[in-house]
């Protein structure tokens, strides 16, 4: 079998030998069992159940839930001279028809179908029929994470997928997904009734990857700018917030002279069609993008996955930025975030119409995302330790192994803010409390007789900036809030209380100076 198997990966394929655990897994699964297997986007999931199909009796039956993702799939099959078909809602009657009797007349090796289609009674009934006659191969449930209603891709109808266990018990199944910590990992094989399935779980490293952060100054176009004139003429992926964010930014950077596209769930289907198909056929596009690009997007040399919003969690964060550098190539994710970006995310998750239970759970995840855009140690080894893999020592590849940043003792700093916003009421936003603490008299200063806070000036050995900093890793950390309802008023939390007596130190990070212009390239 393994000598079949590696003999179809060089012929068929055109790769000289397998990568990382894929023999393993064909083997698994062309043997007739269950597997589940969670590799990192571009380790080459894709084989892992193309092979089997071909080397087992019958059709692979490939549950995906992107129409675009299939049809590139099947296309780039058919070149290889691989029989493969796909159903789904895009194909006329005439030609799923044929799909159909091909499957039945066992011409078929690979048949990628969405969830929606192969829970209807009629394809239900087909199956039936090709188990009887040429047989079934291996069901492969693709993006299983889609399970998880936790997760950010949650699709209801990949519950019901235990149908195909519960009916053909004799047919082996293989789940993959390149997203899924402990919790969700744990609810793909229950509900989808693979606990007894062999786990294969690769490193989910991206070693050719650099990771860096830095702090917004204003809505973070300056910054973005410049992190982009060290990639000229290179592809590159910048996710932002909100479709207005999209647009806006993408007209930022043409005005730049960047050959920038925008992409997001708003837009004409066709314009988007267009667009996408620039980014994937052109050289060094730019496509400035909500989350609704990527999912199946393989293109190999995206050369930097910029995010000049705050994703929505670690784990959302890590596989969009996995889409860049799929050819190992070096590639750069940047991410640069502020204190608007912290309060827009957590007004969002207080508005939003979740349960108590999801929304806590939103609360942690962002609050480990926090903890990573904050931290002054190592970024591989937070993301890796994020999907409980350890890293041996420090990565080297990261904006802080590279220029370890300084971090002081803010505990003096943070006890000035806090008390500042105690004083003034618990009703101002940051910018007015820098202006008490460094002793500006503006006019609302003065308005609200602040120049008699007991406050007044006492941070004056501090400039903005370095007061903005502070204020953010106080929101971050948890002990300041923003009111959402009051111009995101900040007040304190109960976090804040240690702090205010005397009983926790706080260190902060420091923040670069904004002269520095780092624009070395990624690997340079
Ligand atoms: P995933 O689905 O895990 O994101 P794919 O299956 O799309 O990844 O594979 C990513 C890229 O790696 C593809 O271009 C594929 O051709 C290539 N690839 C996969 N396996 C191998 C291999 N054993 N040798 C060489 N290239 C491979
Ligand atoms: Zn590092």
């Amino acid at each position: 079998m393994e000598n079949a198997a590696l003999e179809l990966l060089r012929t068929t394929f055109g790769h000289p030998g397998f990568r990382g655990e894929q023999a393993e897994i064909v083997a698994c699964v062309a043997g007739g069992n269950d597997a589940l297997v969670l590799m990192p986007t571009g380790g080459g999931k894709s084989l892992c159940y193309q092979l089997p199909a071909l080397l087992r009796d019958g059709s692979g039956i490939v549950v995906s839930p992107l129409i675009a993702l299939m049809q590139d799939q099947v296309e780039a099959l058919r070149q290889l001279g691989v029989r493969a078909a796909c159903l789904n809602s895009s194909l006329d009657a005439g030609a799923a028809a044929e799909v159909e009797r091909d499957l039945l007349a066992g011409d078929l090796d690979l048949l990628y179908v969405a969830p929606e289609r192969l829970l209807t009674g009629r394809f239900l009934h087909l199956l039936e029929r090709a188990h009887a006659g040429h047989g079934i191969a291996l069901f492969a449930i693709d993006e299983a994470h889609c399970v998880s209603q936790w997760g950010h891709d949650f699709r209801p109808e990949y519950r019901q997928l235990t149908i195909l266990h519960e009916r053909w018990p004799d047919v082996p199944r293989i789940a993959l997904t390149a997203t899924a910590d402990a919790p969700t990992r744990r609810e793909i094989a229950e509900r989808l009734a693979l606990e007894d399935a062999r786990r294969f779980v690769s490193s989910f490293d991206r070693p050719n990857i650099r990771y860096r952060v830095v702090q917004k100054d204003g809505n973070g176009s300056r910054a973005l700018l410049d992190f982009i004139a060290g990639h000229k003429g290179e592809s590159g992926i910048v996710y932002a917030f909100s479709r207005k964010r999209v647009e806006k930014v993408a007209e930022q950077l043409q005005l730049a002279g960047i050959d920038a596209l925008p992409y997001h769930a708003g837009m004409p289907n066709e314009q988007r069609a267009a667009n996408q198909r620039r980014f994937l056929q052109a050289d060094g596009v730019v496509m400035v993008a909500t989350i609704a690009f990527g999912m199946g997007i393989d293109k190999p040399d995206v050369r930097f996955v910029a995010h000049v919003d705050l994703p929505k969690s670690i784990e959302g964060y890590y596989q969009e930025t996995g889409r860049a550098g799929r050819d190992g190539e070096p590639a750069e994710a940047w991410l640069s975030y502020g204190l608007g970006d912290v309060v827009n995310l957590r007004q969002l998750i207080n508005q939003g119409e979740a349960g108590e239970e999801r929304k806590q759970l939103e609360v942690r995840k962002l609050d480990a995302l926090l903890g990573y855009c904050e931290s002054t140690d190592c970024r591989r080894q937070a993301l890796l330790g994020w999907f409980g893999e350890a890293h041996e020592g420090h990565c080297g590849n990261c904006d802080n192994c590279i220029d370890p940043p300084e971090s002081w003792d803010g505990t003096e700093a943070a006890r000035k803010a806090l008390s500042c916003v105690y004083r003034s009421g618990q009703r101002f936003g940051a910018g007015h409390l820098i202006d008490i603490l460094r002793g500006v008299a503006t006019d609302k200063v003065q308005r609200f007789g602040h120049e008699q806070l007991s406050t007044w000036g006492i941070g004056a050995d501090l400039d903005v900036r370095q007061w903005s900093g502070v204020f953010r890793q106080l929101v971050a950390a948890g002990l300041l809030e923003a009111d959402v309802d009051r111009h995101n008023a900040l007040r304190l939390t109960a976090l804040a209380t240690p702090v205010l007596r005397g009983e926790r130190t706080l260190r902060f990070r420091k923040e670069a100076p904004r002269s520095t212009r780092r624009r070395e390239r990624a690997g340079a």
